[in-house]
């Protein structure tokens, strides 16, 4: 599979792994009853679990509430490895917006017996993903706003410089520990605001305004 770009003016890349990090914004680790992490708290996806965002896609049934996480994901241009936040900013091939979907009561179970969030967050389906565009000029992953209006009203609104763990920093951090590759995915956190989806529901996603685009449950 590979990763649409929308402007046309950088090359597809084949889909990689996908690494998240949990508790980025301070707002939605209260909102969870977490704590606020001293270092990122970093787990990955498989590139299984990508479908595209901007057509209808489907939920589990029957193993409690799914809940949407809407993110800003960043693609990776080239390999990786040990670099500092000057370097790896240089390696994003461009911006787009992911959903992290997270069986909520299953990731609650798992949490409470210690256990590894796989089963709740890593299953086929779980990384809706946008096509992505080209970062703007400057310091443009300080000023990224983004949106989820869920069946018309505003569900999730953030915006990237309330970030613990800035872009940057995010992706030097990741790469002393995991080599990535081009067509990798960085997750960037869900800010406040996640709950549950079902079929039927209607999304209207929000990048910065360089991407707008509407989209379903079924
Ligand atoms: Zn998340």
């Amino acid at each position: 599979m590979l990763h649409p770009i929308l402007d046309g003016q950088t090359p597809s890349y084949s889909l990689g792994k996908l690494v998240c990090v949990g508790r980025n914004y301070a707002e939605h680790a209260q909102e969870l009853n977490n704590p606020v992490p001293d270092h990122p708290l970093l787990f990955m996806k498989p590139a299984t679990s990508v479908v595209n965002l901007q057509r209808p896609f489907r939920i589990p049934q029957g193993q409690g509430e799914v809940h949407h996480e809407l993110e800003i994901a960043v693609l990776i241009a080239k390999p990786l490895s040990k670099a500092s936040p000057e370097e790896a900013i240089g390696h994003v091939a461009g911006i787009g917006l992911a959903l992290d979907l997270t069986l909520r009561d299953v990731q609650q179970q798992l949490k409470e017996k210690g256990h590894p969030w796989e089963r709740a967050k890593a299953f086929d389906g779980s990384c809706p993903v946008s096509c992505f565009v080209s970062p703007g000029d400057g310091e443009w992953w300080n000023a990224l706003e983004f949106s989820l209006h869920l069946n018309g009203g505003l569900q999730q609104r953030g915006n990237s410089a309330d970030m613990l763990f800035a872009i940057p920093e995010l992706i030097s951090e990741i790469s002393q520990i995991f080599t990535l590759q081009a067509g990798d995915t960085v997750l960037t956190g869900t800010p406040a605001g996640v709950g549950p989806l079902s079929p039927g529901d209607e999304l209207e996603l929000n990048l910065n305004d360089q991407l707008t685009f509407s989209t379903r449950v079924i």
